[in-house]
């Protein structure tokens, strides 16, 4: 049986709709001024992974903004559980916005905008697709372009200022390369377009402790090295550090933790994916199993 909502469904203007249907205004200043914060959360297997994490993110987020959606948690995640089972996506990529929204009286005073929650569910996204996961990502650390410093956007809100985040891929391309890492004003790494990064060097795993957003799957991957017995530290991580890694990787929601093989054209360590990535990678998608972790969707039978 095909539904409509087969491609994905959307929660726009407080009506659920196919995505293909899903529009909003011209006028709201999300578009217009990037004034806009989001999340993204994963449904796999039929589940939500980390909902309460990525919620208490997104409510964060838009308080940093001064952002009220429109909808308390238990609405945003009684949405959240809807648009997952009108698509019937068993696997599936989750994004909540909320947006400035549109002037009132035509004032530009955003203190008297009416906010808006818009939110959507569309089939899972990989960052780098399971069957390249063994070649591992070509990575390269940008020359051309910094991330923007953290004092003028805060990272740890997730936010749509992608403007060095698209510079730096549009570099890694015309390197030959497909996934840049950034960084900040002090040589130090930062993060990539919509994903942390993790170095293993001697036997600690690192990953830079400021200067990025506070990945769910970052802090998963923490604490499924503790758990392996695995010491791993969140740093200032220079550029020079982070070139002597021996095992590198990438971590976001929309791929979960991916294997960096190509630094710069050079191979990290031997060029394969190595045993410590490897682990965590197994324990990251054993993870999607444990029911401490997941709240399931209810499908339709
Ligand atoms: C979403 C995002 C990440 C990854 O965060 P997860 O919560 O692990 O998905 C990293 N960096 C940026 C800039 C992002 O937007």
């Amino acid at each position: 049986m095909t539904s409509e909502f087969e491609h994905g469904a959307a929660f726009v203007d407080g009506e659920l709709v196919p995505i293909e249907r899903a529009k909003i205004s011209l006028v709201d200043t999300g578009f217009s001024r990037s004034d806009v914060t989001y999340d993204v959360v994963a449904v796999w297997d039929g589940a939500f992974f980390r909902l309460d994490d990525h919620l208490d993110r997104f409510e964060r987020s838009c308080r940093m903004l001064r952002l009220t959606p429109p909808y308390d948690r238990a609405e945003m995640t009684r949405i959240l559980l809807d648009l997952a089972r009108v698509s019937g996506l068993r696997e599936a990529y989750v994004e909540m916005l909320c947006t400035r929204g549109v002037a009132r009286h035509g004032s530009r005073d955003p203190r008297t905008f009416e906010n808006r929650f818009y939110a959507y569910a569309i089939p899972y996204v990989w960052l780098l697709r399971p069957e390249q996961a063994e070649m591992g990502m070509d990575a390269v650390i940008t020359r051309t372009v910094r991330r923007i410093p953290t004092s003028s956007v805060d990272p740890t809100v997730k936010n749509f200022h992608w403007g060095d985040l698209t510079r730096g891929l549009f570099e890694a391309y015309d390197r030959g390369a497909h996934y840049p890492i950034l960084l900040d004003r002090d040589d130090n790494i930062t993060e990539g377009a919509g994903y942390n990064l993790f170095a293993l060097v001697g036997q600690r795993l690192l990953t830079p402790a400021g200067g990025a957003l506070e990945g769910i799957t970052r802090r998963t991957v923490l604490e499924l090295a503790a758990e392996e017995g695995i010491e791993a530290v969140a740093v200032d991580l220079s550029e020079s550090t982070f070139r002597t890694a021996t095992e590198a990787f990438a971590t976001s929601t929309a791929g979960g933790v991916m294997p960096i093989t190509s630094l710069d054209g050079r191979p990290v360590g031997d060029g394969r994916v190595g045993a410590t990535t490897r682990l965590i990678r197994e324990r990251y998608w054993q993870a999607h199993k444990d029911p401490r972790y997941l709240t399931p969707v209810d499908y339709p039978a």
